[in-house]
């Protein structure tokens, strides 16, 4: 990722319970800041990119997999595209996206509407776990 541009934040890293699906351990989730020239079609592409070098194979809709990489929100952008939606469509109602995407950004807002990105009661409701930082 670090070859897309700058990466000026990390999150955590947290474990949460896979959400619907098939039965399947469990998750580890985080979140990266990047700063980049690329469009947000190109980044996506790359990331899918970076998927595959990882070896994902998709198989099954929601099932298990070795990697998802997510674009949560672009600052001050709402892109509505048939590959591409920005802030991700599920952002709000998945803790693990809105506690890692706060780590990062603490400050990041809605941009359609302006109103603060806060990690309200629905993203709490999951159970997320913070691995030790030496981990
Ligand atoms: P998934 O494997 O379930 O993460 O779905 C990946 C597909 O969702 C990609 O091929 C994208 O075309 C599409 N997609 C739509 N919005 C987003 C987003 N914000 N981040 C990543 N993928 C997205």
């Amino acid at each position: 990722m670090r070859e897309l541009g700058r990466v000026t934040a990390v999150s955590r890293v947290y474990e949460s319970a896979p959400v619907g699906g098939p039965e399947q351990s469990a998750f580890f989730n985080a979140a990266a800041l990047l700063v980049t020239e690329l469009d947000p079609l190109a980044l996506l592409d790359a990331l899918l990119a970076i998927e595959v070098g990882l070896g994902r194979v998709r198989r099954e809709r929601w099932g298990p997999r070795t990697i998802d990489l997510d674009v949560l929100w672009i600052d001050g952008l709402a892109f509505d595209h048939p590959r591409l939606r920005v802030p991700h469509p599920h952002l709000t109602e998945r803790a693990f996206a809105m506690r890692t995407l706060h780590d990062v950004a603490p400050s990041a807002r809605d941009p359609r509407t302006g109103a603060p990105l806060t990690l309200d009661a629905a993203a709490e409701t999951q159970a997320l776990t913070a691995l030790d930082a030496s981990l």
